[in-house]
C-alpha cells in the first residue's frame, strides 16, 4: 500500500493536469475577456486581439503562418474537419455539378449504383477512433474509398505500404504522428516524401498529407514545413492544457469545406463563439511544452529504461508492446498473460494508482484492443491483458518503484486465481 492519500497518475495519454501557469492565464481571461471576439465594441476587439495574438504564437512554434491556424473543440472536430473537409472538397472534382452518381434500374429490374470512381483515402489501422469513424462512416455511404494499411508488428507502418496503396483517386493519406495506446512513432517525414514524389508523378490529382499529431506534441518534432505535412490536428488536454479545445494546422491553399455551419468565425471554416479562453490556454500550452522539450525527453527516456528493466526483470512472462526504439519516452505498453487488466486497473487503483488498460476513449467498449490486435497479438488483445503505464511531467523514479511494489503483491493475489 502506498503512505497514506499518495497517488500515482500513470495515465498522462488519457490526459494531462494543466500547469499552474496555464491556468492562470486562463482564468485572466475568464474573467476579464468575456467579450465576444466578433463584437465591434473595444472589449470585443481586444478578446479579438487576444485571439489573434494566441494564433500567431501557435503558428509560430509550428513554424507556420498564423492564418494556417484553425481552432476547434479538440483533436476529435480537427481530426473530422480535415477529413471530412477535404474529402467534401474533392466531390467537386469528381462530380462536377449535375454528375452524382444516380440509381438506375438494372436489367434484372433491381435499382443499382451507376459505376463510379470514388475519392480513396489511405490510413492506417491503428489511428484513433476519430479517423477511424470518420473513414467507415465514407465508406458506408459510400462517398469514398478507404485502404486501410496494416502497422508492421512493431507497430510502425511501413511507408513502402502507403506507397503501394496510392492510387489515381486518392486524395489524401492520414496517418498519425503517434499512437495512443502503444506510443509508437510513425515515420512521417518519409511519408511525406512517398506522397511528394506520387504528387509530383501526378500532378492532376494532388494528394494532400494529413496526420494527428495529438499524442506527439510533446515528445516529438512539430515543425510542419520539415515534416512535410498539410494538415495536423492536436488538443490542449494532452499537453497540460484545457481540454476541449484543439487545433488544425491547415496549409495554405489546402482545399477544404467547412463541415459545421453558424457563422464566419476561424475564417469561415469552423462557426461558433470561440473558446477564448481555452484558445490562450492551448497557445500557451504548447509554447511551454515546447520550451522543456528536450529536458522532459530526456528525463522520461531514462525513466522510461528504468520502469522497462524492473518490470521485465520481475514480472514473469511480461511483454512489451509495441517498438522499443521508436516509442514516445513516456508510454509503456505492457501485455501480462492470464491476468484480466480491467482487474489490474482496479487494483492498482485501490492503491492510489491509475493507469489504462487501453486507451481511455475505448475503456467502454467490451472489445479488445484493435492496435494489439494489428500488431499480431490476437490472444492478448482478446483477452485483455494489456496495461497502459503512461509517465509525464509530475512522474518521479519513486513513482515507478512504488507502482512495481504494487503490481507484484497485486499479481501475486491474482496468480492464485488466474494460473
Ligand atoms: N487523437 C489521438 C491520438 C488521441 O489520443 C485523442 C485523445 N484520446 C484524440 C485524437 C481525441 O482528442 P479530443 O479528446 O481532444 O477530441
Amino acid at each position: 500500500m502506498l503512505k497514506s492519500n499518495r497517488k500515482i497518475y500513470l495515465d498522462y495519454a488519457s490526459a494531462t493536469p494543466v500547469d499552474l501557469s496555464v491556468l492562470r492565464g486562463m482564468h485572466k481571461v475568464l474573467k476579464e475577456n468575456y467579450a465576444n471576439a466578433s463584437s465591434l465594441h473595444d472589449l470585443g476587439v481586444e478578446s479579438k486581439q487576444i485571439l489573434e495574438k494566441s494564433r500567431f504564437e501557435v503558428a509560430n512554434i509550428l513554424g507556420a503562418h498564423a492564418d494556417e491556424i484553425v481552432f476547434t473543440s479538440g483533436a476529435t472536430e480537427s481530426n473530422n474537419l480535415a477529413i471530412l473537409g477535404v474529402l467534401e472538397n474533392s466531390l467537386q472534382i469528381f462530380y462536377p455539378r449535375g454528375s452524382r452518381p444516380v440509381l438506375r434500374e438494372g436489367r434484372s429490374g433491381k435499382k443499382t449504383e451507376e459505376n463510379f470512381l470514388l475519392p480513396h483515402i489511405v490510413t492506417t489501422n491503428i489511428e484513433h477512433p476519430s479517423v477511424l469513424e470518420v473513414c467507415k462512416y465514407l465508406e458506408k455511404e459510400k462517398k469514398a474509398e478507404v485502404t486501410y494499411v496494416s502497422v508492421e508488428k512493431n507497430g510502425i507502418v511501413d511507408p513502402q505500404k502507403i506507397k503501394q496503396a496510392i492510387k489515381e483517386n486518392t486524395i489524401l493519406v492520414s496517418v498519425m504522428y503517434a499512437n495512443n495506446e502503444i506510443g509508437t512513432i510513425q515515420p512521417i517525414a518519409e511519408i511525406a516524401k512517398v506522397i511528394r514524389y506520387s504528387n509530383k508523378n501526378n500532378p492532376k490529382q494532388k494528394i494532400y498529407f494529413h496526420t494527428d499529431a495529438t499524442q506527439a506534441i510533446n515528445y516529438l518534432p512539430i515543425k510542419v514545413e520539415k515534416l512535410g505535412i498539410d494538415l495536423m490536428s492536436f488538443n490542449g488536454g494532452k499537453i497540460y492544457g484545457p481540454k476541449g479545445v484543439g487545433a488544425l494546422y491547415l496549409k495554405r491553399k489546402t482545399p477544404i469545406n467547412k463541415i459545421l455551419f453558424g457563422g464566419s468565425q476561424e475564417f469561415k471554416l469552423r462557426p461558433g463563439t470561440e473558446n477564448l479562453a481555452g484558445i490562450v490556454g492551448l497557445a500557451d500550452a504548447l509554447k511551454l511544452t515546447e520550451k522543456i522539450k528536450e529536458k522532459e525527453i530526456k528525463r522520461l527516456s531514462a525513466l522510461h529504461s528504468y520502469f522497462m528493466q524492473k518490470l521485465l526483470n520481475s514480472v514473469e512472462g511480461l511483454k512489451i508492446n509495441g517498438d522499443i526504439e521508436n516509442r514516445l519516452p513516456n508510454n509503456l505498453n505492457v501485455s501480462i498473460p492470464k491476468i484480466p487488466s480491467d482487474l489490474l486497473v482496479v487494483e492498482l487503483s485501490a492503491r492510489g494508482i491509475f493507469v489504462s488498460e487501453k486507451s481511455a476513449c475505448k475503456s467502454g467498449d467490451k472489445a479488445g484492443s484493435y492496435v494489439l490486435s494489428a500488431i499480431n497479438n490476437p490472444k492478448l488483445c482478446k483477452k485483455n491483458n494489456s496495461i497502459r503505464f503512461s509517465m509525464g511531467r509530475q512522474t518521479k523514479k519513486e513513482d515507478i518503484d512504488d507502482t512495481v511494489s504494487a503490481l507484484l503483491e497485486i499479481l501475486k493475489k491474482l496468480k492464485r486465481w488466474y494460473n
